[in-house]
């Protein structure tokens, strides 16, 4: 690592050494412009990165997010082959299980979408859905929706992955270093301060994950990224059972849980979410003595036999969420050389490469890898109240 306290330069400043700012260093230094990634922690992907639980999937209702996601899948299923570290990739796919008609109803209706986008993905019916769980549960079971090709990654694996990459190709990372104002001189972006010296830079990203709103604020914009707090566990490792990532779509009969899943690491642990039925807004990390309780009685009925797993571990964490659940990429209008890549909600880990190499094009080539609708339709300048991603 090579931080120079004072007076260092860039060509361009990532704010943030997250799940989407490590592997932007990465693709910008392969582009090759001096880069240097801020962070206030000690080391990559101790923000909100830590907390994610792994999954990857292509599985959502937004193209652009379609098409992100499958651009990440082919970085991470390819990544041990190309560069050597495990990050443990796990292809086991996604699985959404229906047991009642309205599920069916949102889960089929999203298939044409989706493979319109170029998804793996299809309808099976309850005997292929039994052999992808083994010992669901049966009742009400009606089939479900299955995509090979999404998978599980270990999210602090694959953020340091990247970071040696990244420095490999000649990014800095300078960690400990908390940003607390934007240099922005008539209109054009100048660089920024820290708690530890000044870094002039043309060219900033802000990938501040939940604290997207406060590195805003430093340039006078308004991100509307909020955290919202989600709780999340991990057992004792298994044999492996169980291929895919599960998601179950059903609200919970506690009134407390909007949806659950839970996967098998490729360690072998079990490792479980749950999305509460209103939003959980604000930063405490403490977490609460209802996870537990609320998330077995769901996963139990869902899956009996997992009643007698030993849980090892729970932690809460932060979505940096949006208004509409979908993220922001975009240049700002009002700061020449300030970007966004920001508003990442659940989905930062599996978006993070995808979304790096399309902000890297953008920054370097002055195109983003996407096709102008897609990419208009994460405009930091939409309607945020028009619409709501489907499977956010
Ligand atoms: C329980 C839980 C489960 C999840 N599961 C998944 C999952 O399975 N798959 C998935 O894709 N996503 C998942 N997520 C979501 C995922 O964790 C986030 O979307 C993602 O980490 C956000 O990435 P980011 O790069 O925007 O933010 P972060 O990874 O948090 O990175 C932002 C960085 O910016 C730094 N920073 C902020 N402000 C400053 C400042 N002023 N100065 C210096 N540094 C600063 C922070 O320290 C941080 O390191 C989950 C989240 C939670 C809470």
């Amino acid at each position: 690592m090579t931080a120079r306290p004072r007076g260092d330069t860039a060509d361009v400043v990532v704010i943030g050494a997250g799940s989407v700012g490590t592997p932007l260093a990465y693709y910008l230094a392969a582009g090759g412009v001096h880069v240097a990634v801020v962070d206030q922690h000690a080391s990559p992907g101790q923000g909100q990165n830590k907390a994610a639980i792994g999954g990857v999937r292509a599985t959502h209702s937004d193209p652009a997010k379609i098409r992100l996601c499958l651009d990440s899948l082919r970085i991470f299923s390819s990544w041990k082959e190309e560069h050597g570290d495990d990050i443990g990739w796990k292809k086991g796919g996604y699985c959404f299980p229906a047991f009642r008609q309205r599920e069916e109803t949102i889960l089929r209706g999203l298939l044409p979408i989706q493979k319109s986008h170029g998804l793996d993905i299809e309808w099976v019916g309850p005997e292929e859905i039994r052999t992808l769980i083994p010992g669901v549960s049966r009742e009400g079971l009606v089939g479900g929706t299955f995509s090979p090709g999404d998978g599980q990654a270990s999210p602090l694996r694959t953020v340091n992955a990247f970071a040696r990459a990244a420095e490999q190709r000649g990014a800095r990372l300078l960690l400990r270093r908390k940003v607390t104002a934007l240099r922005i001189d008539r209109g054009r972006m100048r660089g920024l301060e820290t708690d530890r010296g000044t870094i002039s830079a043309p060219v900033v990203v802000i990938a501040a994950g939940a604290e997207a709103r406060e590195v805003g604020a430093m340039a006078s914009i308004d991100v509307p990224v909020a955290p919202d707090s989600h709780e999340a566990g991990i057992t004792a490792p298994l044999e492996q059972f169980l291929g895919p990532l599960v998601v179950d779509i059903r609200p919970g009969p506690d009134g407390r849980t909007s949806n659950f899943y839970f996967g098998q690491n490729s360690e072998g642990q079990i490792i479980f979410c749950y999305t509460p039925s209103a939003l959980f807004v604000g930063t405490n990390r403490e977490s609460t003595s209802e996870f537990v309780p609320v998330l077995a009685r769901r996963m139990i009925a869902l899956v009996p036999r997992l009643k007698n797993v030993l849980v090892r571990r729970v932690w809460r964490g932060l979505y940096p969420m949006t208004p509409d659940g979908t993220i922001i990429l975009d240049r700002v209008r009002e700061v020449d050389g300030l970007f966004l890549s920001v508003g990442m909600c659940g989905q930062g880990f599996m978006l993070g490469p995808g979304v790096a190499r399309c902000m890297a094009s953008l920054i370097l080539e002055g195109r983003p890898t996407l096709e102008p609708g897609d990419f208009g339709s994460l405009s930091f300048y939409r309607d945020f109240g028009a619409r709501k991603e489907a499977l956010k």
